[in-house]
């Protein structure tokens, strides 16, 4: 996980990815984020809980019938290590009440950390807000090198195919089969999907970041989705300058975005639906 530093204070939150899965971030100092780690630690002691019983079950069940123990053995290892795992996320729980208790009462030198977060986060914006247009505007790591890569990797594909396609064809006097076709056309077809799609977000995205109105959009809340490759979803909102709501959910590629933490939203004056939160787009401002 990327470092994240608290919204409210400005120290660096803890919680971190654990092994068996992501935990949310929280402060220690003032208490940000606490109740929403809460949530999310009881919700995985109920995974653990049910994995437990569940798996209790079955072996209650191969006790009784099965006639080869051995399997025993493996249910009997895997219902201890649930057990463990169901103690420590116990364990965290009670940590994490307790200092939600004990960031109840924030000392003065909370508060003036929370203000100094809040000065220097209104100044960052205003700073970003009177910056001149066109702002100077560069491409992040990702799509910097993609716009290098995907020119060089079709006149690798163009060279390297004729070559082998022309002296294959000229050698058995046929055209390679088909699975050897496909395979040449598919791969290159998908990456060239994949470099096309990223170079047109980074298009878009250097328009907004280099012409657009900015906002401060606040997160509402962040989840994990997907089962084989989690990626942490966002929901976010920001005013116009017209004044009209804008609400939206995105995945956050930069895995840094929490609950209550406020981000630049760069937005089409004209349409402020058209618009990309700078830790998301593809492009960064040389100068913030
Ligand atoms: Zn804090």
């Amino acid at each position: 996980m990327a470092r994240v530093l608290c919204p409210e204070c400005g120290t660096r939150a803890a919680g971190a990815d654990a092994f068996w899965g992501h935990e949310k971030p929280y402060c220690s100092l003032c208490g940000w984020n606490i109740p929403a780690a809460i949530d999310s630690q009881r919700a995985l002691l109920r995974q653990f809980q049910i994995a437990l019983y569940l798996v209790g079950a079955f072996f209650a069940l191969l006790a009784i019938f099965a006639r080869d123990r051995s399997t025993l053995i493996a249910f009997l290892f895997l219902s201890a290590v649930l057990l463990v795992a169901c103690l420590l996320t116990r364990k965290k729980l009670q940590t994490l009440t307790r200092r939600q208790t004990a960031t109840a009462s924030s000392p003065a030198s909370v508060v003036a950390a929370k203000e100094k977060t809040l000065r220097e986060r209104t100044a960052a914006l205003e700073r970003v807000r009177s910056m001149p247009r066109p702002r100077r505007v560069r491409l992040k790591i990702v799509p910097r090198i993609i716009s290098v890569l995907f020119p060089l990797s079709w006149v690798f594909i163009l060279f390297f195919g004729f070559q082998f396609f022309g002296s294959n064809g000229q050698n058995t006097g046929a055209f390679p089969d088909n699975g050897l076709l496909l395979f040449a056309v598919l791969v290159p077809a998908a990456w060239t999907a994949l470099c096309v799609w990223i170079l047109g977000r980074a298009r878009r995205d250097r328009r907004l970041l280099t012409d657009g109105e900015v906002s401060r959009a606040t997160i509402s809340s962040q989840w994990m989705a997907g089962s084989r490759h989690p990626v942490s979803k966002i929901a976010y909102s920001f005013h116009d300058a017209a004044g009209r709501p804008v609400q939206s959910e995105v995945t956050d590629t930069s895995r840094s975005l929490y609950e209550q933490m406020e981000v630049w939203a760069f937005y089409d004056p004209l349409n402020s639906a058209r618009h990309v939160l700078a830790p998301c787009a593809y492009c960064e401002l040389q100068d913030a």
